[in-house]
């Protein structure tokens, strides 16, 4: 889940004061982005600083080298994103979760194949007053430098008309590197199945990834890694078996905002989608154990359900893309209009799920619950959520990163899936295409 941290801030204008605890507690480590094998011609930021007060504030980025860059405004949050060509991002650990003046913290990491992004969560409305590159010069490295002064929210909305707008976003499209512009997205996007492949197709969906980590415990251990790892376990268990095709949402540390997620399993007419999470409680709050499984409903099944859907629901803020700039295809569709029969086969995956779950790991004392996620909102894909366990609980932690744990809990879900198809299969003969 994105933290509780994110949630406050998120919930908009009326955020600021209680959420900064929270906020440099839990939510924001500067993403570490996982290393990718091709790192050594990137350009390196190695440093990053916060200068300035509540009426101007300054970042500053060391670099190796000068790099193209694009800087836009997002608002309800207010956020500043400042999007470039691939970095290896190696700045100190931690660093961002402490802001300055006008900025409350950043986050970094890959959005796309070739395309970085910082996220800049700022404390109010702000202007951006420069924005530029300077060669190195006396003695100091190339510098990405970005200035914001306090302006009113009038302004700020003003500015968002032309300044969000993805085709005027021009930084990652003139990238010296390989050009990838924002289709780049759908370049790495699954492929469709060979012609005849008639296999059932399950997406596999690790939750967060790039500028947003979900939960974490400490400045170590962030839930898209910790998700990730169990993903891509799930996938190989599930595909050894040779009776599905298995798509991933993502296979690395990057971002991919939560309608691409169910377009790509509609696009895929994928016969199941399971997204991977891990939830957290802030300590005051008590401490909550187990796994849970989720379904879609337009109306919780209780508050924690709904706090949760909440909080998950935000990671395309917490990620930097602009909802209302977004297609929204999918985002549109009613809970409602989700056909009955995919409710069914959801609600029934999630019954066998658990059971099989139980015996290999810990389960929540109310493990079956249902709430509006935006990622299970696929109206012809059965779709569920599984929170693997909460970060802020020790002996679930101890699971989370235990490759055992991770192993038997993976071979419980294969479990699952086969036991679902196989009773699909008998009522309804074999799978067929739905296009
Ligand atoms: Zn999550």
């Amino acid at each position: 889940m994105a933290s509780r941290a994110n949630h406050h801030v998120l919930l908009g204008c009326a955020l600021l004061c209680a959420a900064a605890f929270f906020y440099s507690r839990f939510a924001l480590g500067g993403a570490g982005e996982g290393q990718p094998a091709a790192t050594s011609n990137l350009p390196v930021a190695s440093d990053a600083r916060l200068a300035g007060d509540g009426k101007q504030t300054r970042f500053i980025l060391d670099l190796d080298q000068p790099i193209s860059f694009h800087a836009f405004p997002l608002a309800d949050p207010y956020r500043v994103v400042v999007d470039f060509p691939q970095v290896s991002f190696r700045l100190p650990p931690g660093i961002g979760t402490a802001g300055r003046g006008l900025i409350r913290a950043f986050r970094y990491g890959l959005v796309m194949p070739g395309g970085s992004r910082i996220v800049f969560d700022l404390t109010g409305p702000a202007r951006i007053a420069n924005a530029s590159v300077l060669e190195a010069a006396n003695g100091q490295p190339p510098r990405l430098v970005l200035e914001l002064e306090e302006t009113d929210r009038a302004s700020f909305v003003q500015s968002l008309a032309t300044e969000s707008r993805p085709e005027l976003r021009p930084a990652i499209g003139a990238a010296k590197e390989p050009a990838t512009p924002v289709v780049a997205k759908v370049e790495s996007a699954p492929g469709p199945a060979a012609p005849g492949d008639l296999r059932p197709v399950i997406v596999i969906d690790p939750g967060h990834g790039g500028p947003d980590n979900g939960t974490q415990s400490g400045s170590e251990i962030m839930e898209k890694n910790l998700v990730l790892d169990f993903a891509l376990a799930l996938r190989d268990r599930i595909e050894k078996s040779g009776k599905y095709r298995i798509v991933m949402t993502r296979n690395d540390d990057t971002f991919v905002p939560l309608d691409e997620r169910v377009r790509i399993a509609r696009n895929q007419s994928a016969a199941l989608f399971v997204s991977i999470h891990a939830d957290a409680l802030p300590r005051r709050e008590g401490d909550a154990q187990g796994a849970t499984i989720y379904t879609l409903s337009d109306r919780a099944s209780d508050a924690e359900a709904e706090r949760l859907a909440e909080a998950e629901n935000k990671a395309d803020a917490i990620g930097g893309v602009n909802l209302t700039e977004e297609p929204t295809e999918v985002a549109d569709i009613l809970i409602d209009l989700a056909q009955r029969e995919t409710r069914t086969f959801s609600n029934r995956f999630a019954r066998i799920l658990m059971g099989e779950m139980k015996t290999t790991t810990r389960m929540h004392k109310h493990p079956l619950k249902s709430a509006g996620f935006r990622v299970l909102k696929a109206p012809d894909v059965p779709s569920v959520l599984v929170e693997l366990g909460y970060v802020s609980n020790k002996e679930d932690l101890g699971h989370l990163v235990s490759e055992s744990w991770r192993s038997r809990t993976v071979g419980s879900v294969a479990h699952a899936v086969d036991a679902f198809f196989a009773k699909r299969m008998a009522t309804a003969g074999p799978a067929e295409p739905k296009k």
